[in-house]
């Protein structure tokens, strides 16, 4: 053998192989375009201490609530993609990129615990939320591990899926609606029972607009009609009553208690103030009660429900809740006092798949939820990971580094709400909301100790 190729295996062997090898190779070149780097497949785990974060970037999917998906860009090609609350706007998160801007995405633990107070209830601020998926999406393509190892140790292969229906407006309709869920390969259903699907029917709805005794015969026969469709033992769960008082929630519980309820979500409002509503709810039927999506934060949103036992079934969303870190933290607690979590979701194969990372970690999981049955091109929105992404009711946990999957541009260009595929976005270069940043970079004009007007940077 020439003396040239012997060197060259003793190499291999001393590396531990070609990919480390390749790794290393690559780690020394100068920085390419995220994309252009990302595709490469190597893991640019060498130099971990130099990462920064140079952009953050965002695009906006239309869909029935929209996909607003952000992208955060480093110095060595890796990037991270998140996404806010389906509901919400880019902006929640653009607004942080200042902060985050200069920053190693590695020290994720620290920037969210920071970023924690531009969070809150109801949707408002799920832009932390995204930033926490983003960053948990570079920390496992830099490490080269799958975000469930960043999480804690998978407990199962596959995770749950719980697939939402839209109301219809006759019983016989929703029953045939939920059951084509079923067919798809659906294991556990939820259906949305408006009590508006009954106020044409006379005297079924007070003026307050909760149904009366009547009015909740008339709602027990979609339930009946859809239970007709998919069996006794099937999960089962219901949602979108309207707006109604705790006494009202009594009253609908009760009725539907024949009928095996997985779970009545959301019967009263903003569970972070009013725990004691549901709490008087759920010890007056035996229907299990859930609530939580519009919750941010354990200590904000969780820890009085829980510390007082208010709900049988929390319900974090996977970003306006605060995202994978969060979200764990919420469900140890809520585990360790013997309540259960179930996973609101009505995102894009990035949510679905974040949560798959993070609820493979749970010990006390129903089931994460997804919202796009009839969204014939969902998945096609992603690529580099399993298709179908939900096969048989399941999404498989992947093992490949960070979320495990890509976006497939050309679907997400098909499909974008407003012009422009992760533009520049210098108008959040400064601070979207709070301008009291720890690493503030450059000249800051002002007013120093002696009261002269200086173009200085003072820590
Ligand atoms: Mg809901």
């Amino acid at each position: 053998m020439p003396k040239s190729d012997l060197n060259r295996r003793n190499f291999f062997s001393a590396t531990a192989g070609a990919g480390a090898v390749a790794s290393l190779l690559k780690a020394t070149e100068g920085t390419g375009e995220a994309q252009s780097a990302q595709s490469s497949g190597f893991n640019r785990n060498s130099a971990p201490s130099d990462l920064k974060i140079t952009d953050v970037r965002a695009c906006t999917v239309a869909t029935y609530y929209d996909y607003p998906i952000i992208r955060i860009d480093t110095n060595q090609g890796v990037y991270g993609l998140g996404e806010v609350f389906s509901a919400g706007v880019k902006g929640s998160a653009l607004m942080l990129k200042a902060h985050l801007v200069g920053r190693n995405p590695l020290e994720y633990g620290d920037i969210l615990r920071e970023l924690r107070w531009s969070a809150g209830h109801n949707f408002w601020n799920s832009g932390l939320g995204a930033i926490d998926l983003a960053l948990h999406d570079i920390a496992g393509k830099v490490y080269g591990v799958p975000v469930w190892k960043l999480v804690g140790p998978k407990l199962r292969d596959k995770v749950l899926i719980y697939c939402d229906t839209t109301g219809a407006d006759n019983p016989k309709l929703m029953g045939e609606r939920v059951a084509k869920r079923q067919a798809m390969g659906f294991k556990f259903l939820k259906m949305d029972l408006y009590t508006s699907l009954v106020k044409d029917k006379p005297g079924a709805v007070f003026p307050t607009g909760a149904a009366t005794q009547k009015g909740l015969e008339y709602l027990c026969e979609f339930i009946a009609a859809v239970r007709d469709n998919i069996g006794k033992n099937t999960p089962l769960a219901a949602d979108h009553f309207g707006n109604l008082t705790v006494k009202d929630s009594i009253r609908y519980a009760k009725a539907f208690e024949p009928y095996n309820l997985a779970w009545a979500e959301d019967f009263i409002p903003y569970c972070w103030i009013n725990w004691r509503g549901f709490k008087e709810i759920k010890e007056n039927t035996t229907t299990p009660i859930c609530t939580g999506e519009q919750a941010f934060g354990l200590e904000e949103g969780f820890r009085d429900m829980l510390d007082n036992n208010a709900v049988d079934i929390i319900h974090p969303d996977f970003v306006a809740s605060g995202g994978i870190r969060e979200i764990k933290r919420i469900h140890d607690y809520a585990a360790v006092r013997g309540i259960q979590t179930a996973i609101h979701n009505p995102g894009s194969p990035i949510a679905i798949m974040a949560m798959t990372h993070l609820a493979c970690t749970m010990s006390n999981l129903v089931a994460l939820e997804f919202h796009a049955a009839d969204m014939p091109w969902w998945q096609d929105l992603a690529k580099g990971c399993a298709k179908p992404i939900i096969s048989d009711g399941y999404v498989k946990v992947p093992d490949t580094p960070g979320l495990g999957l890509e976006l497939n541009d050309e679907v997400v260009k098909e499909h974008l709400r407003f012009p422009g595929y992760f533009e520049p976005t210098p108008e959040w270069d400064m601070p979207g909301t709070s301008n009291f940043q720890r690493r503030w970079a450059g000249p800051w004009p002002h007013y120093d100790e002696e009261g002269k007007w200086c173009n200085c940077v003072t820590e």
